[in-house]
């Protein structure tokens, strides 16, 4: 019999009922020091006071009235966001994929609107993740995500990560837009080197195709700048943002230019939850701690104190662990075994990873983790690996 829950995820058996912090705790009061943050999610760990505040005032207040209506929390943290970033307009949506769609059209109608009709097509990069809605499934392309869902929505190339000649001969009259993410989560922590992102930018500027940023896990202070793209040095025509951006309130944005965002006039999108009072809450008291003083250069220290660490427990365990990659707090660890052995391994010594794709193994702490927290966890990791090696 079906489960009442559709059964569409593998679950790991446990089963958290209260954070503290960065750690989460079962019905029985077993402790897990949380590395993965709800991928990426929790950014500022659990039952942040902050945040707590934030969404328990408003609450009181107003939850919902709809975009019928004026919701001044969305010019509040517009304004925050476009005064952070490259942006000049934002669109706020509930999730990563919500984003997708968003950019996706945007793009389309920027080109239709200049009467370039056949500019549809989206370059998207193996490896990549947008989300699972139709548009983003077709975008990724990728068989386990798309096979047994056609026809896919037309109008995606999709090219080999990293595959530059492709890339130039990719690029036509009938090119759209690039979709990238600066670091690819999903993908198993693949950071595209700057020097690429700087490329891209430039075929795109030759071109007249936009550059859409899918900054939904890299964003929002991860990699040690608010954005990732920042630290290539180059700009977006669009960027999407969600995961840690409402730090478990579903909360997603698509942020853009003035010339990218044009064709988005009244009536062209719209999303009911989209922006409401609650999700604008706890985003505007999010942006304050990520930009705020010092939070940054902290996020910075304590990346290099991760890594410094992982860099030991992989010199220590070569039959485990092949290499350390990724950006400030989105790191990875290459694995020699099976990834989804380490993650149960971690469990089994109370320490949470997330697995992801290219035989990796994903940290991806709350962005306020403390050193002994930081320490503790590879600790924890290092347990996991020496089960493993006893095992082998
Ligand atoms: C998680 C993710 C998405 C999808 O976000 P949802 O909130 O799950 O819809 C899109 N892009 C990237 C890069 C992601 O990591």
């Amino acid at each position: 019999m079906i489960p009442s829950v559709l059964p569409t995820y593998a679950r790991a058996k446990l089963n958290f009922v209260k954070g503290e912090g960065s750690w989460l705790i079962e019905e029985g009061g077993d402790r897990y020091l949380d590395l993965g943050a709800g991928i990426a999610v929790n950014a500022l760990g659990h039952a942040n006071p902050d945040l707590i505040g934030a969404l328990t005032a408003q609450a009181h207040k107003l939850w919902h009235v709809s975009n019928l209506y004026e919701i001044p929390g969305q010019k509040v943290l517009a304004d925050k966001l476009v005064e952070a970033s490259f942006a000049d307009t934002v669109f706020f949506t509930n999730s990563g994929t919500e984003a997708a769609e968003l950019a996706i059209k945007m793009s389309r109608k920027y080109h239709y609107d200049r009467g370039d009709t056949d500019r549809v097509e989206i370059i998207t990069f193996s490896g990549c993740f947008h989300g699972r809605s139709t548009g983003a499934i077709a975008a990724s392309g990728a068989e386990k995500m798309v096979k047994g869902f056609g026809p896919l929505m037309p109008g995606f190339v999709h090219l080999d990560f990293g595959d530059h000649d492709a890339l130039r001969a990719a690029v036509t009259e009938k090119t759209a837009a690039i979709l990238i993410e600066p670091v690819q989560g999903e993908g198993g922590i693949r950071p595209v080197p700057d020097q690429c992102l700087k490329g891209l930018r430039d075929l795109c500027d030759e071109t007249g195709t936009l550059l859409i940023f899918d900054e939904v896990q890299c964003g929002v202070g991860r990699t040690g700048k608010f954005f990732a793209h920042e630290w290539a040095g180059v700009t977006p025509d669009i960027c999407m943002s969600a995961k840690g951006i409402g730090g478990g309130f579903p909360l997603g944005a698509v942020l853009a230019t003035e010339d990218a965002a044009s064709g988005m006039v009244v009536g062209t999108h719209g999303s009911t939850y989209g922006g409401n009072p609650l999700a604008m809450a706890v985003g505007i008291k999010m942006v304050d701690v990520v930009t705020g003083n010092g939070f940054l250069d902290d996020v910075n220290r304590k990346a290099g104190l991760l890594r410094q660490k992982l860099e030991g427990l992989t010199d220590a365990h070569p039959d485990i662990f092949d290499s350390v990659r990724g950006v400030g707090l989105m790191l990875g660890l290459k694995c020699k075994v099976a990834p989804a052995d380490l993650v149960a391994a971690g469990y089994d010594a109370h320490v949470i990873t997330v697995p992801a794709a290219d035989n990796v193994v994903r940290l991806l702490p709350p962005l306020n983790i403390t050193d002994e927290d930081i320490a503790e966890g590879v600790a924890r990791l290092d347990a996991a690996a020496m089960a493993l090696e006893a095992k082998a």
